[in-house]
């Protein structure tokens, strides 16, 4: 049982006349809200069940006369299943609708540098060591066909300065005025610092910076406190982890910047400072609806589109290709919601299937798949 309004959690064993109670409430028509026979009130393991409910706070008991309609509570209920039959039967009769609303954000690796890397990609935001480029013209079509109210972001992933057209491509998507976020490794950003900096000036465009060499921090951050730029450490060890920590600690000056963990043959690293305990999946707050969303959408897919530099088009580049970059991105949308792996990718598999946390749990993440194993904790190892 879980308090959305305290973050306060207690477990107990749903079996018998609980289980049936349980299974009352959960039904949406009944609004949290349900009669509790005599029998059920001399069922010793449902009153104590009743008890803990109302000593934290998460419910009430009352005789029926005393409301002349009794207390409810609205169960929030995401439409994306509605919504999917809709743009179904929508697209059978040749209807546009609204399906594109569901894109929010565009990653393109627009080409490979030499110091990208060929595996992290399928773990986090990071630029690709290949020659393959896409074409620009590509790029900015696909934006403008893109294009929908809820659009925010577009990335541009890779050598920004070694791409030929950058200029042009940038000037074209200017004119979508949506956030423009370049991603840049740490090795490149040094390289074109100036350039680099000159663009994070600019209102509409930010600059991430992926530090993989955190031995090179003070290098990269001896002008931080003149520039706008984000800073993304990514940590393979404790001992990375904690440089990083005093590194940053020493410096006055407010920076922008996030630790990312990274598989790399670190099991043991992952599981003390990455896997979730106990304590930190009852402790954090969620309210109804995070928990509703949880079970309806991946929060870390959904909405995305990446597009590689041989053209293909991914909801999750570790799952098949939904088409190209010269596909519709309607038509690529509306393939994920009715074919897709990962827009819809909840923890419904073992071993959370069977798992009291199930809906409190982050949504499964490239992490997981990255080490193997569909739960990143310590209840189920
Ligand atoms: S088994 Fe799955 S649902 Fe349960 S705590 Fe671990 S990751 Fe979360």
């Amino acid at each position: 049982m879980y308090n959305t309004l305290n973050a306060t959690s207690f477990p107990f064993a749903n079996i018998g006349e609980v289980e049936k109670i349980c299974n009352e409430l959960l039904k949406v028509d009944n609004l949290y809200s349900v009669m509790v026979s005599d029998n059920q009130l001399q069922d010793k393991k449902s009153v104590a069940w009743i008890d803990s409910i109302i000593t934290n706070n998460m419910g009430c008991l009352t005789r029926e006369v005393t409301y002349e309609e009794h207390p409810v509570s609205l169960m929030p209920i995401l439409k994306v299943q509605d919504n999917t039959q809709r743009y179904v039967w929508e697209h059978n009769r040749g209807i546009q609708g609204t399906i594109l609303d569901n894109l929010h954000e565009v990653f393109f690796y627009i080409n490979g540098t030499a110091n990208g890397e060929n595996e992290l990609y399928k773990q986090i935001i990071y630029p690709l060591k290949i020659n393959e480029s896409l074409d620009y013209h590509a790029i900015i079509d696909f934006c403008f066909n893109s294009k929908n109210p809820y659009l925010t972001r577009i990335y541009l992933i890779g050598s920004l300065f070694t791409y030929p057209s950058y200029s042009i491509l940038l000037n074209e998507l200017h004119q979508l005025h949506i956030q423009l976020v370049i991603t840049v490794t740490d090795v490149d950003y040094l390289h074109y610092m100036q350039a680099y900096t000159d663009l994070a000036m600019q209102e509409d465009i930010i600059v991430q910076v992926m530090i993989k060499n955190v031995n090179d921090i003070e290098e990269l951050l001896i002008n931080h406190d003149k520039v706008d730029v984000h800073y993304y450490f990514l940590v393979a060890s404790e001992a990375e982890y904690e440089y990083v920590l005093d590194t940053t600690k020493k410096d006055d000056n407010k920076l922008d910047y996030q630790i990312i963990p990274i598989v790399k043959d670190n099991l043991d690293f992952f599981r003390n400072l990455v896997y979730l305990d106990e304590k930190e999946l009852t402790e954090t707050p969620l309210t109804k609806r995070d928990i509703f969303v949880r079970q309806s959408i991946n929060l870390n897919d959904f909405g995305r589109l990446t597009v590689l530099p041989d053209g293909r088009v991914y909801s999750n580049v570790n799952h098949p290709s939904l088409g190209t970059i010269k596909n519709l991105p309607i038509d690529i949308v509306y393939k994920e919601f009715t074919k897709g792996q990962s827009w819809f990718n909840v923890r419904k598999q073992k071993p959370c299937s069977d798992c009291i946390y199930q809906w409190l749990c982050p949504s499964p993440s490239n992490i997981e798949l990255a080490i193997g194993k569909p739960n990143l904790c310590l209840m189920k190892e």
